[in-house]
């Protein structure tokens, strides 16, 4: 049986699954062919989904075009990226003109130092700063700066937060809560084969949010932990703000105990100029960030405390070593500090504005048609999901009506709506009034259809 057949057998076929498959028909080919050379079709599992995902041609603005031929107004905007949409004036000029001018080289270039000094300014806890290709790599070096910093192997970690596909961040991701046991002590889940157990063994895992239960398994661990990482908002799994309370514990136990913070800002660096920590007035010792300050370009970026950073000075001998080809090359750099410098506090209270705008509005429409759901999420961040019981851990996300999840997010393809599957999204600059209008009109008429 072909592929999509099976998808489509397997699946209860409805009304809104036949119509993405009309609308996709390229697409559908298009990945068919994809699948002779790629495994699954792509080299990015986070954006498959079912039956088949889209094949995108151009975009503009709010707008992205796929090989069809459909236009859809893009509320992810590659998993929070773009953050002044696509093909921005001044981004595209000035990586236009720099391209001429070289692409990549053997040597430092001024722009690293443009976009550094932006992020140090700009970010309570980075003295210094280092950038990579990706988030991935940003967070692998803030654990193993932490690590040599202190001397210590072992790392705490969310269940449910994301910190990129590096073996030690790759634990208790996606977990299964059948995995992974009781909610107030969650067990290490390796969340990919080929990931050492060893490794798994160096994580302690700790329930986002539970500040009792959290501090108990921490207190447990306290003399072999080198550090602990969080994601001031709980990003791909659904957009969870964390509390306070949690951020301000993790602060102070993890001081008393010489322990390294990190906070994994890769998407919460939405939230406010400094990132969340400015949000939350919390201060961590180290941040790793990527998405927003590449403007579109592959970017990661760690960076913190001048004693812990000093371990990568090569002047007098890194203790840590770093390298990358493409390392804070000229395009990437220029492209992130253009994007940089275009958002000012008042970039970030009109995106939160509108943002709230679209989740009373999701809200109200859910009212309306009672479907219960909760709308989570932090300045220009969002997450939709059908459930009576309020989001606040990884473990609350579990109560959400997967299926129904699955067919309004099909539905708003066909309304011509880009959204992540699983419904969380972030707004970008080009995105008004009209377009946040456009998104709810597209979700009530979708969800009265599963009525
Ligand atoms: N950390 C967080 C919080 C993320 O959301 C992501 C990616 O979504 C990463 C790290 C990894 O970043 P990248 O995909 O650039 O490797």
């Amino acid at each position: 049986m072909k592929e999509v057949e099976k998808v489509t057998s397997q699946t209860k076929v409805n009304s809104e699954l036949e119509r993405y498959l009309e609308l996709t028909t390229k697409s559908r080919s298009m990945w068919e062919e994809a699948k002779e050379y790629l495994p699954g079709g792509d080299s990015r599992n986070s954006i498959f989904w079912q039956p088949y995902p889209i094949f995108l041609d151009s975009s503009q603005g709010c707008r992205v075009q796929d090989v069809d031929g459909v236009e859809r107004i893009d509320f992810v905007n590659s998993m929070t990226t773009l953050i002044l949409g696509h093909g921005h004036p001044a981004v595209v000029k000035a990586i236009q003109q720099q391209a001429a001018r070289g692409l990549v080289y053997n040597a430092p270039n001024p722009y690293q130092v443009r976009l550094a000094r932006l992020l140090c300014q700009r970010i309570s806890s980075l003295e210094l700063v280092r950038f990579t290709n990706s988030g991935t790599e940003a967070t692998m070096n803030t654990l193993r700066a932490a690590r040599a910093f202190t001397g210590r192997d072992k790392i705490a970690k969310c269940e449910g937060g994301y910190h990129g596909t590096h073996d030690l961040a790759f634990v208790s991701v996606r977990v299964d809560p059948k995995l992974a046991g009781d909610a107030k002590r969650p067990k290490a889940v390796a969340s990919s084969e080929g990931i050492p157990k060893e490794v798994v063994g160096q994580v302690v895992v700790i329930p986002f949010n539970d500040t009792e239960a959290s501090q108990e398994i921490l207190e447990g661990h306290k003399d072999q932990l080198a550090a602990v990482i969080v994601e001031p908002v709980l990003g791909t799994a659904g957009m969870v703000p964390a509390d306070t309370e949690y951020l301000a514990m993790l602060r102070e136990f993890t001081q008393r105990n010489g322990i390294v913070l990190i906070f994994d800002e890769v998407i919460s660096l939405r939230v406010a100029p400094g990132g969340a920590q400015e949000h939350y007035d919390i201060t961590p010792d180290m941040t790793s960030l990527g998405k927003i300050i590449g403007g579109g370009f592959p970017i990661g970026a760690f960076g913190g405390r001048r004693e812990i950073m000093e371990l990568y000075d090569p002047t007098e001998g890194a203790r840590v070593g770093h390298a990358g080809t493409f390392n804070a090359n000229p395009i990437t750099m220029l492209a992130g500090a253009v994007t940089m410098e275009q958002l000012t506090p008042e970039t970030y209270h009109s995106l939160a504005a509108l943002t709230e705008r679209l989740q009373g509005g999701v809200r109200q429409v859910c009212a309306g048609l009672e479907v219960p759901v909760q709308v989570t999420g932090l300045g220009s961040l969002f997450g939709i999901h059908f459930t009576a019981r309020p989001i606040r851990t990884y473990r609350d996300l579990f109560t959400r009506d997967q299926d129904l999840c699955q067919r309004v997010f099909w539905g708003l393809m066909n309304e011509g709506i880009l959204i992540a599957t699983n419904l969380v999204g972030a707004l970008s600059t080009v995105i008004g009034e009209r377009e946040v209008d456009t998104f709810l009109d597209s979700f009530h008429r979708v969800l009265e259809r599963q009525g």
